[in-house]
């Protein structure tokens, strides 16, 4: 037996639980409303009956600080669940749309269904929240679901697998633990969505395994996100913001400020506002706060201390291998070409590139990938409007960095190459609802001017309907 074979044969029979959830999709109990409620209810149990279990798995994965754990993934989370839960009995109903002359008598509506059997792979930057919430979604729209954590946060994924059955439907919802050949094997499987959180080296395996099946994906991927920052900001709250949405989670955040672009000037006097920021955040030595999260594992702490060379470091810079701590660090004297711009940083490392101008900055920013998020700093209504007209972004902050997961209402998901689709809240009902396009017609009068023989007064009159 070859050794992917033996691989194989060890793996949990993935197909028949995949038919165990596909029978149970068909007994219609998830498609009640009285059904998903009690699930996103159990979900929001589950966050509160288990917060210092779960906070004890973020600590132990990511060093998060309980405040950080609780307010970007439990009580996410829980708002995601109950945000729902409130609104579903209306994002259930069917939505009118205008029939036309042509089709009266007649109505026509949206309806959603659910998909059906939907899988979910986190990462392990915000392990709780990329896949409960994916899950959130997913039972808010009716289906049945396979969460896939990430193996590289594996207390936080011990703690889903443990927790999930006790509280989620146990017929409804699995949970599989497991690292590249688990996620291969669930790859191989006809699932009727695939919501992936990750790279985008793997979201294009992901892809590349749903095409066989034609599953439809959503992609929640990453990028350098762009962080301009104009004379006329206000400094010191720019610099508090900036570090706050770069340090937080020790930088490993999909939507953290990448890189920050800047005059000369304004680099200058912006260095030791954020150097201040970060020393009333973290203290002297962020090394002994409580407050300051940890790198996730070796291979990203020498990948983030080799960034170091790229330029000067202008704040931080003091490293320790054997808890991975990478202090917030700041790095000036950066181009386009340095390595620390060649790929997104995931890390407690702000590169600050000059440009002259806003032009300047635009030209760059599009001259790389898509980004998920760009930020930019400024008081001038017209800087905003062309920023926010020439940078294509997933989601975009004016004068903040991050913030915009607070607002219920907005999507979160990239563009090009940082993902597709997107969800949170209704937004995320609908990617993993199908709407179905209904039209109902009435009997009488049934007019003739459609169907043959066609005649030039039938078709005059058919010119005059439309
Ligand atoms: P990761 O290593 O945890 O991988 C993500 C998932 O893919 C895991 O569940 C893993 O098991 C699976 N996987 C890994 N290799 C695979 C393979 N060869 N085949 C099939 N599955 C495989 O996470 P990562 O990729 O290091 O995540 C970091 C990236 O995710 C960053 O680019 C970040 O910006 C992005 N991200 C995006 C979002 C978002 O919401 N858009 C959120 C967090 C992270």
């Amino acid at each position: 037996m070859t050794n992917a074979a033996t691989r194989m044969t060890q793996l949990p029979d993935f197909p028949s639980m995949f038919a165990e959830l596909q029978a149970t999709f068909e007994t219609e109990r998830t498609r009640s409303r009285a059904w998903r409620v009690a699930q996103l209810s159990a979900l929001e149990t589950m966050m509160s009956e288990c917060e210092q279990e779960l906070m004890d798995a973020l600590e132990s994965d990511l060093g998060k600080p309980p405040q950080e754990a609780w307010t970007t993934e439990i009580s996410y989370i829980a708002g995601e669940a109950s945000y729902s839960r409130k609104r579903l009995r209306r994002w259930m109903k069917s939505r009118r749309v205008r029939t036309p002359l042509l089709g009266q008598p007649g109505k026509s509506w949206l309806q959603p269904e659910p998909l059906g059997v939907v899988l979910i792979i986190g990462a392990w930057n915000y392990p709780l929240q990329l896949t409960l919430a994916g899950l959130a979604a997913a039972l808010s729209a009716g289906n049945c679901a396979v969460v896939k954590p990430s193996e590289l946060s594996p207390a936080t994924s011990a703690v889903i697998a443990r927790r999930v059955p006790q509280y989620l439907d146990p017929d409804c919802v699995k949970v599989v633990e497991g690292a590249v050949p688990e996620t291969t094997a669930l790859l191989e499987l006809a699932w009727d969505h695939i919501l992936y959180t990750g790279g985008g080296n793997v979201g294009r395996i992901v892809m590349a395994a749903a095409a066989k099946h034609l599953t439809p994906v959503t992609l929640e991927l990453g990028g350098k996100s762009p962080c301009v920052v104009m004379p006329d900001a206000d400094l010191a709250t720019t610099a508090r913001r900036i570090a706050w949405g770069k340090f937080t989670n020790a930088g490993q955040t999909c939507i953290a400020p990448d890189y920050v672009l800047t005059d000369a000037a304004t680099e200058a006097k912006l260095v030791p506002l954020i150097r201040q920021a970060v020393t009333e955040m973290f203290g002297e030595d962020p090394a002994k706060s409580a407050s300051y999260g940890r790198i996730v594992n070796d291979r990203h702490y020498e990948r983030l201390v080799a960034y170091f060379a790229s330029g000067d470091v202008v704040i931080g810079g003091q490293a320790d291998a054997a808890t991975r701590y990478i202090a917030p660090t700041v790095l000036t004297g950066i181009t386009g070409d340095s390595a620390v711009m060649q790929e997104e940083i995931f890390g407690p490392v702000l590169p600050v590139l000059r440009i002259e101008d806003l032009e300047s900055a635009i030209r760059f920013i599009r001259k790389g990938d898509k980004p998920l998020a760009a930020y930019i700093f400024t008081k001038n209504s017209a800087s905003e409007a062309r920023f926010l007209e020439m940078v294509s972004c997933g989601s975009a902050c004016v004068n903040d960095t991050m913030m915009f997961m607070t607002v219920e209402e907005l999507p979160f998901g990239g563009v090009g190459a940082s993902g597709m689709g997107n969800y949170s809240g209704e937004h995320g009902f609908r990617a993993f609802s199908h709407m179905k396009a209904v039209m109902k017609r009435g009997w009488w009068p049934d007019l003739a001017v459609r169907y043959a023989p066609f005649t030039d007064k039938k078709f005059k009159l058919l010119r005059k309907l439309r």
